[in-house]
């Protein structure tokens, strides 16, 4: 028999962005928590295998192609060595340092931190696999923060070591002289420019008609262009049919509008989308509905079909995003301590930390189109901006939707240099309800990269001079 080991007022399951978030949340308000992680150490993927360690590697590539396209402007750099020990050495050091900022927030707030693999086993216990045993715990609410795994295709040979997921991309193990890049989105085009910056020779496979499909296609096209020049093959509305394991390579079949000839590749990287674990933790023994993809359905409080459980992050739903996963952690946690808390954030940002950067949020363009909603449209060029230009970079743009009859703003999206920073000014006119002339009368600093921001809606109020528009 198991022995009770525990008891938690409040247990969160996983200890990623959303789940540390929920406990501390928790904790700071008075609740007694337990915080279980499989993995022994804290922040989930988005520290150890995701956000984090991409975003070193991605700088690491923006320093290799600044200091290669500055010989255009006059400064000539000898071609770079490049140390992957090292550089993997300096991405480790920036993940462990955040693990110790998580382990020491963990002992201030008094939180009970278990490692080890936990399910449900009924509707108010949780059993432990942990080194020392199976530890039950019971407890009095639960917010489950078990997140998501990458999706794999079946028929490929996933025991081949040169059959990547997301995770041994950012081993940065070896760097392959040909890498296969199945899937245009996020994931795989931001490793696309970690590798080509490191002297691989990419090829992306993309099912769909463009790379980052749930993007505006004119926000996408200066990215299109650019990795056009740089990567061996780009090919759109294909797929890959099969992945064989020979000696000398991965031999792969295309099937689709651009489908190549079979090619042999020293590395194939999947990156189709994430899968949710919601069948993965024992939800049936407590009573909680899970969807046949692994979903948990919520209410606005981040309830489940049981009361007094809640669930948070990749496992409610899309958009996987840490920051999402974080704000509806907190949202969960208040509304265990009794607060009348609700998620009801008006937009979720999403960024392609690519090279140009690519951001958006709110209404898209497409989905304003979809939904017959009648908007006015603003695109304010980078090459028009003196910062871009002084960075080099002329192909950036500013995009901003307004309401028509209002001018209130609907959406907004931005390709460029940093604009994974900007886009954080837009999320919060959107969440304040400013209208275009709030943003145009807004004195953006000169010369910045934000002040495209204003520009677009000095446009749409037909106040800008920094560009003539014909009337
Ligand atoms: P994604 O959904 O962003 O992209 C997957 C791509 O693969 C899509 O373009 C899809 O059309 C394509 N695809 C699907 N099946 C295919 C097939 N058989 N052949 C070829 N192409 C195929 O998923 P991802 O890039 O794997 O990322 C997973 C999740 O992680 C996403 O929710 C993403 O938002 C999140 N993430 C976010 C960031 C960020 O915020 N910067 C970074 C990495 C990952």
């Amino acid at each position: 028999m198991n022995e009770v080991v525990l008891h938690a007022e409040v247990l969160v399951l996983g200890g990623g962005p959303g789940g540390y978030s929920a406990a501390f949340r928790a904790a700071d308000l008075g609740k007694q928590v337990v915080l279980v992680e499989r993995f022994p150490v804290l922040g989930g993927v988005c520290l150890n295998v995701g956000c984090i360690p991409s975003k070193a590697l991605l700088h690491a590539a923006q320093i290799i192609h600044e200091a290669d396209e500055f010989a255009e402007h006059g400064v000539t750099f000898d071609k770079p060595t490049i140390n992957i020990d090292k550089i993997r050495a300096w991405k480790e050091s920036i993940t462990k340092s955040l693990n110790t900022g998580l382990a020491g927030l963990v002992k201030q707030r008094k939180v009970t931190l278990i490692n080890g693999l936990g399910k449900f086993t009924s509707a108010n216990t949780v059993d432990i696999e942990t080194a020392e045993g199976i530890k039950t715990i019971r407890f009095d609410q639960a917010i489950i923060a078990a997140g998501s795994r990458p999706t794999k295709i079946p028929v490929f040979p996933h025991d081949d070591p040169r059959l990547w997921d997301s995770t041994d991309a950012l081993q940065l193990a070896e760097i392959p002289k040909k890498l296969l890049i199945v899937g245009g989105g996020i994931i795989g085009l931001e490793m696309a420019t970690v590798y080509h910056a490191m002297g691989s020779e990419i090829s992306v496979v993309e099912l769909m008609d463009q790379i980052i499909p749930g993007c505006d296609k004119d926000l996408v096209t200066p990215l299109a262009r650019r990795i056009k020049k740089q990567y061996k093959n780009i090919w759109l509305e294909t797929k890959v049919t099969s992945i064989e394991a020979q000696e000398e390579g991965l031999k792969v079949s295309f099937e689709g509008k651009n489908a190549p000839e079979s090619e042999l590749f020293d590395a194939v990287l999947v990156a189709v989308g994430r899968r949710p674990n919601g069948l993965l933790i024992g939800a049936e023994f407590a009573g909680i509905t899970v969807n046949e993809q692994g979903f948990i359905t919520v209410d606005k409080q981040q309830r489940t079909n049981v009361n007094h459980i809640f669930a948070i992050g990749d496992i409610v739903g899309n958009p996987m995003l840490a920051h999402k996963a974080v704000h509806e952690g907190k949202v969960a946690a208040e509304v265990t301590a009794g607060h009348k808390a609700h998620f009801d954030a008006l937009t979720i940002p999403s960024v392609a930390y690519t090279d140009p950067e690519i951001a958006w949020m709110g209404l898209t363009e497409n989905q304003a189109k979809q939904q017959g909603i009648e908007y006015d449209k603003a695109v304010f060029p980078w090459a028009a901006s003196g910062r871009s230009l002084c960075l080099g970079r002329k192909e950036g743009l500013t995009k901003i939707l307004c309401e028509k009859e209002t001018g209130k703003l609907l959406g907004a999206g931005m390709v460029g240099t940093n604009a994974g920073e900007l886009i954080s000014e837009a999320v919060l006119a959107l969440e304040m309800g400013a209208d275009a002339e709030d943003i145009s009368l807004t004195i953006h600093p000169h010369p910045t990269l934000a002040e495209t921001f204003g520009f677009a809606a000095e446009m749409i109020t037909g106040t800008i001079t920094d560009l003539y528009i014909k009337k």
